[in-house]
């Protein structure tokens, strides 16, 4: 199996190119990435060299570049991370996430139904929008309405909408997944837990928007890489599917957990909201269990040790980012 990472030089992509390498050793990956600010190329060291991997450096929405790769290369499967992915940047200027997440998607959906190459996009919880801290009923499943908050949230929303109708009207064989918060080795500094590791390290103070207390689903993101390879192998496509691990902390929680795992203290300083802060998401995510068969694995206080122990022996790997 031929297998086209896009986005494979960011956090989860990067987890995605090694777990895959590792997992299924004789197929072959072919990283795709633009290597924006958010992306690290030395994350990729380690496999840079394996004969089953290739990496390219360029744009999903650069069409030239994609026809070319796709024509080379006679892929099976796409598995598309490439985004921008950060909330407040998106409030401080949407272009760029329309073009990669929207624009970007539609390139790569017209490729694949050029070459016959079966599509998987990732996608997050926070399309579904924000529910409210006291209600404790509301779990959002796949058919739940989409209501996005941010422009980032409303890009990703819109490309699920474009990759579905590429199914209906084409029938091109997709799927979908919609993650919660992933934690583990490789996110960029602009993150909670990498940036509260780094600012601890630095005596600096842990900056928090309002009181902290919104909710996110700590995923690891093995288990997410997991669940994607489960998706990609079953033959059933045109679904979408919940990936979370049912393990809702607060954002000042983790900073705490995070604090108390260094035995390092820093005053917590509480900041501004942003525009279209959402408090929690809770996700129904049983669907993957009944249909494939899939069920999160990972012990959450071991993997979410591991990964700040992963910063604290990689310092040089993110205190330069
Ligand atoms: P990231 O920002 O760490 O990585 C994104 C990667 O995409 C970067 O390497 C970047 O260089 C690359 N990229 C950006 N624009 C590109 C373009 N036009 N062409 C080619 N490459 C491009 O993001 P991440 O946290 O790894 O997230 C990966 C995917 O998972 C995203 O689609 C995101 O929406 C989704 N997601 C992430 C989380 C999370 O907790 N991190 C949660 C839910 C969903």
């Amino acid at each position: 199996m031929k297998i086209l990472i896009t986005g494979g030089a960011g956090f989860i992509g990067t987890n995605f190119c090694h777990y895959m390498l590792g997992s299924h050793p004789d197929y072959d990956i072919v990283c795709l990435d633009k290597l924006t600010y958010a992306s690290s190329i030395e994350s990729l060291n380690d496999i840079i060299d394996n004969p089953h991997f290739r990496f390219v450096k360029g744009d999903i929405c650069d069409e030239k570049l994609i026809d070319k790769l796709f024509c080379e290369e006679r892929f099976d499967m796409v598995v598309n991370f490439a985004a921008e992915s950060h909330v407040e940047r998106s409030i401080a200027d949407p272009s760029i996430f329309v073009t990669t997440n929207i624009l970007g998607v539609r390139v790569l959906l017209d490729a694949c139904r050029k070459y016959t190459v079966r599509f998987h996009q990732i996608s997050t919880d926070e399309v579904y929008g924000s529910i409210p801290l006291d209600d404790n009923v509301t779990r959002f499943d796949e058919n739940s309405t989409l209501r996005p908050s941010s422009p980032y949230s409303a890009s990703k929303a819109s490309a699920d909408m474009l990759v579905m109708s590429y199914y209906r009207t084409y029938k091109l064989p997709v799927t979908i997944s919609r993650c919660s918060n992933n934690y583990g080795p490789y996110q960029h500094p602009e993150k909670l837990i990498p940036l509260t590791i780094r600012r601890l390290l630095h005596g600096e103070d842990l900056l928090i928007h309002g009181d902290g207390l919104d909710m996110r689903d700590w995923l690891y993101v093995i288990d997410h890489c997991k669940a994607v390879d489960t998706i990609i192998h079953s033959d059933i496509v045109g679904e979408i599917y919940n990936i979370s691990a049912n393990n809702e902390i607060s954002n000042i929680n983790i900073m705490k957990k995070i604090s108390s795992h260094m035995n390092t203290i820093s005053s917590i300083v509480h900041i501004e909201n942003r525009p279209c802060h959402d408090t929690k998401y809770t996700l129904d995510s049983s669907k993957i269990s009944y249909r494939l068969g899939y069920n999160m694995k990972c012990n959450f206080e071991e993997a979410f040790a591991n990964t700040i122990d992963w910063y604290l022996s990689h310092k040089s790997w993110f205190e330069n980012k």
